[in-house]
């Protein structure tokens, strides 16, 4: 499977849509000291993303092995993850915020566009991990199929430490590192390749 053809798109608009909001709460900081209202604003941004990210991941690996996947089970599925996927994320992106400022890093970079590109690349690999592992779970319980699902790294990952000895390895190796899957790390634009394999 190669990587998603969207993916950049999707990280721009999700970088897009943070960036107004780390605008706004760098104001707000500034003014009354307080993130309050920040998880559930990221939230509200993420979930579209990450559930279009979803679908698309599991569509495609679906038509690719020709496996009728019901539209209306893989939106549910995606926008199901994705709600829980990007409270997580609203979180998550609170705690990192109060800890760089308790660090006295800059709020410029706090709030910055550099920090919204990272966290958009991250999700959207994440999204696409997910979508196609859910299908290729169908694929095998349902369609009775069996495939070595290999890491994948691009070309500029290579020399990525973290991700460059998983690269072509199968998942009985990375799992042992990354039980997860792609993002290895932030930035991570790694994604996984499935070869099906004879089954007896
Ligand atoms: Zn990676």
């Amino acid at each position: 499977m190669p990587d998603l053809k969207t993916r950049n798109q999707h990280e721009d608009a999700l970088a897009a849509a943070l960036l107004l909001i780390f605008n706004d709460w760098h104001d707000r900081w500034i003014a009354f000291g307080r993130l309050e209202g920040l998880d559930a604003a990221v939230a509200g941004a993420a979930l579209p993303t990450l559930a279009q990210v979803h679908g698309e991941a599991a569509g495609n690996l679906a038509s690719l092995q020709s496996f009728p996947l019901s539209a209306g089970e893989a939106n549910q599925k995606g926008v199901g993850w994705a709600r829980q996927r990007a409270a997580e994320l609203g979180r998550q992106i609170v705690e990192s915020t109060e800890k760089a400022i308790e660090d006295e890093e800059s709020l410029e970079k706090v709030f910055g566009a550099e920090r919204t590109v990272m966290i958009a690349i991250t999700e959207v690999t994440r999204a696409i991990t997910v979508g196609e592992l859910w299908v290729l779970l169908l694929l095998m319980t349902e369609a009775g199929l069996v495939f070595g699902v290999f890491w994948y790294t691009e070309a500029d990952e290579r020399v990525c430490p973290v991700c460059a000895p998983l690269h072509a390895t199968e998942r009985e190796f990375w799992q042992q590192s990354i039980p997860e899957g792609p993002p290895a790390h932030p930035r991570c634009r790694c994604h996984l390749t499935f070869k099906e394999v004879s089954n007896g």
